[in-house]
């Protein structure tokens, strides 16, 4: 087999890093092609010496030369800011690009790599919340694969190979339930985010992990499945497991169940998605059964954790307002990691932003793009208000 080419975007961040620590356990399989980062040129340069691809891109211009000339004596194009991200996953030899960019930035590039039928290994999910129909229809269009890194989207993927003529009847995401899973509204009012940036079970980026503390990113899955799985509302809840060892679960027709597990490892979806429908051996820690003797489950405490309830409801009257939620999410997260707005306080300022942006009811990519840039604009009001 060809190697595959692979761009790579996001390269420094939590997936960004995993995806290479896959690469590079299979040299003979996979060839980086690509390489982008946000701001980090430090590990950018360093990844680049490492995995020499065709092309990186920094984000942040202002440190475009430092990559530059760090990189000089290579053959590898060096560019910055986000046109050049939607030019070099154009690239000729690339046939993968993986999404590892966080936030609706990673909307454009998914965009354009689909339109010149690159398959996308999707960790970003944000870009399906924002603009899951339009995705999904131009990836039907251009016969690309979405395949799914998310670990819970992996493993209903992973159930559904072999099952392409049944339907499903509904899906079960599987959510830790964050380190306040049990707590009330008394304490979350005081909660800072040293306390939210320590989740039980993963080690992942800063916006995420808050996101997994307030429920959000369940609700971001929900809406991501939706989107990838082609499912209604109400075929897709949401059960706490807080082991993250069941990564979600698939019923179908007759009753029947699957689901995947394994220890809470994102190399392995990460992996399955650049080999499928292959798996190739690694030597990734095994589950123990003598480790989990109980695997528990319990129901999500919608009243507490609003925006859990938000995304439903976003998801429900469909059009802009996932992306609306989604904009107005990322700003508040932003200003929590600054202290400038308290854990609850997000949740107040979601639901504000979303009664006071305009409702789009088929939005074009421009409409999403609008949509975004004004949520953002009413979210930091609100903010700033707080302040
Ligand atoms: P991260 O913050 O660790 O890394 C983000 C990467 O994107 C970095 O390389 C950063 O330089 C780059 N970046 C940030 N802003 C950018 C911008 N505006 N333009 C271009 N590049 C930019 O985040 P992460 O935890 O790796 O998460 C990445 C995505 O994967 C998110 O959508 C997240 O929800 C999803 N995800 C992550 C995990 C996980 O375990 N970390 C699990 C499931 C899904
Ligand atoms: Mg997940």
């Amino acid at each position: 087999m060809n190697r595959r080419g692979i761009a790579v975007l996001g390269s420094t961040g939590s997936i960004g890093t995993q995806t290479l620590a896959v690469a590079r356990a299979f040299p003979d399989d996979f060839n980086i092609i690509v390489l982008t980062c946000g701001d980090n040129a430090e590990l950018l340069i360093q990844q680049a010496l490492e995995f020499n691809p065709q092309a990186v891109v920094i984000n942040n211009e202002d440190k475009y030369i430092q990559v530059k000339e760090a990189l000089a004596h290579t053959d590898i194009d060096v560019f910055a800011g986000l046109q050049a991200l939607e030019e070099v996953v154009q690239l000729t030899d690339i046939d993968v690009v993986l999404n590892a960019i966080v936030g609706s930035a990673g909307l454009r590039p998914t965009v354009k790599a689909i339109q010149k039928g690159k398959d996308i290994a999707l960790a970003n999910k944000e870009t399906l919340v924002v603009a899951g129909e339009l995705v999904m229809d131009l990836a039907a269009k251009h016969q690309v694969r979405m395949l799914p890194v998310d670990s819970e989207h992996s493993a209903i993927f992973q159930c559904l190979v072999g099952e392409e003529q049944n339907p499903i009847e509904k899906i079960y995401i599987t959510a830790s339930g964050g380190p306040f899973r049990g707590k009330d509204r008394d304490f979350l009012t005081h909660v800072k985010k040293e306390q939210a940036l320590k989740h039980p079970n993963w080690v992942m980026g800063a916006k995420i992990t808050i996101d997994s503390a307030s429920l959000m990113n369940k609700g971001l899955e929900v809406i991501e499945a939706k989107w990838l799985f082609d499912l209604s509302v109400d075929q897709i809840d949401v059960i706490v497991h807080p082991q993250s060892i069941v990564h979600s679960l698939v019923q179908f027709q007759d009753g029947s169940m699957k689901a995947q597990l394994g220890l809470p490892d994102m190399k392995l979806p990460i992996q399955y998605a650049l080999t499928y429908p292959a798996r190739f051996q690694n030597n990734f820690q095994r589950f123990n059964f003598m480790d989990y003797p109980s695997l528990t489950f319990e129901k999500p405490d919608l009243e507490t954790f609003r925006n859990l309830a938000l995304a439903y409801e976003a998801l429900a009257r469909g059009g802009n307002q996932a992306c609306i939620l989604n904009a107005a999410n990322e700003v508040v997260v932003d200003a929590f990691l600054k202290d400038r707005v308290s854990f609850l306080g997000m949740s107040d300022v979601i639901e504000q932003v979303i009664q006071s942006v305009d409702y789009i009811s088929t939005p074009t990519l421009a409409d999403y793009l609008e949509t975004d840039k004004v949520s953002r604009i009413k979210a930091l009001e609100l903010v700033t208000k707080l302040n």
